[in-house]
């Protein structure tokens, strides 16, 4: 994961541990790499600026050049920053509703689906919940059935209205549905496009009004890198909802979203998605990918 990434800013520590004396010349040098290797990880531009320029405050306001271990002192402090850039603590779920509603939101691809099977059997082998997945794709018959699959391979039950053509109708019969037979999670996965459009974005805000969920989870494929924070954007504008779920963090991701995403709609990643198992997922921890980043 971020191989590159990691590569590249252990490269760029390099600089500091090959002298005897660190010079102020050696730490900036250091920190114009540190910013390259972010901005060629896909992090925009104004964030790896700031990044850097936090960085050095704080190497100034710490004197670390009159420490014994300057490189060390300025990897922690690197380390530091992309904790908190990434989110600082780790963000919980919120599971307080009765039924808990959950939709899901996002484009088509991104892993929806997917991941509304992750997250059932997640809460239900973990946090002993008893959880519904609602298929709200009315354009799709396939993406239904595809949420069929998934369920039956983890043992949840799926509710669908193959007839209706309202995605809220279906939803909030989904929740009646729930209340009067024990469930106490509703997973909504609802219909993406293949690019943001306006008659998708209605139609989730009509969904999300109707059902008032206690989280509305933003679901982006982590290697579409700018592109991501872009569509959280978007959806954050119209939605405002509660975390990300990063995708596909297993594949070939150079790391920039998951860097940007939360600084750009100051909301945490609480998921990432690592394979396209049933148990490919895990909750996201700011600072062990900070460490994980810096190798
Ligand atoms: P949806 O259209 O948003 O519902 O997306 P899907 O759930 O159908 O996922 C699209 C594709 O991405 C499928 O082939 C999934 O198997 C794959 N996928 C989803 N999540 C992950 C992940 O975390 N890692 C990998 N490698 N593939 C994933």
């Amino acid at each position: 994961m971020f191989d590159n990434l990691s590569d590249k800013l252990d490269k760029a520590f390099h600089i500091l541990k090959g002298h005897g004396k660190i010079t102020e010349v050696n730490v900036a040098e250091t920190l114009k790499e540190v910013r390259r290797a972010l901005l060629d990880a896909d992090v925009n531009f104004k964030i790896a600026k700031d990044f850097t320029t936090k960085v050095k405050e704080k190497a100034i306001g710490q004197d670390v050049l009159t420490t014994l271990q300057p490189g060390q002192l300025l990897v922690k402090l690197v380390k530091d920053e992309l904790t908190e850039l990434m989110g600082g603590e780790v963000a919980g779920i919120n599971l307080s509703g009765n039924p808990t509603v959950i939709l899901m939101a996002g484009l088509q691809g991104s892993g929806k689906t997917t991941f509304s099977g992750k997250l059932a059997n997640y809460l239900l082998t973990k946090k002993n919940k008893k959880p519904l997945l609602v298929a709200c794709d009315i354009y799709r018959p396939a993406a239904i059935q595809q949420l069929y699959v998934v369920g039956d391979s983890i043992g949840v039950e799926v509710y669908s209205e193959p007839e209706n053509k309202n995605p809220v109708e279906i939803a909030q019969n989904a929740i009646k549905h729930a209340k009067a037979n024990g469930f106490n999670v509703v997973i909504v996965d609802t219909a993406g496009r293949l690019a943001v459009d306006a008659e998708m974005m209605d139609e989730i805000e009509r969904v999300h009004k109707a059902i008032q969920p206690q989280e509305t989870l933003f679901v982006v494929d982590a290697m579409t890198g700018q592109d991501a924070v872009n569509t959280a954007k978007t959806f954050n504008e119209r939605l405002n909802f509660d975390g990300v779920i990063l995708t596909k963090l297993d594949g070939d991701t150079r790391g920039g979203a998951a860097i940007s995403i939360k600084s750009v709609v100051n909301k945490p990643i609480k998921f990432v998605g690592t394979g396209e198992k049933m148990d490919a997922i895990d909750v996201f921890y700011p600072i062990r990918m900070a460490e994980r980043i810096l190798g």
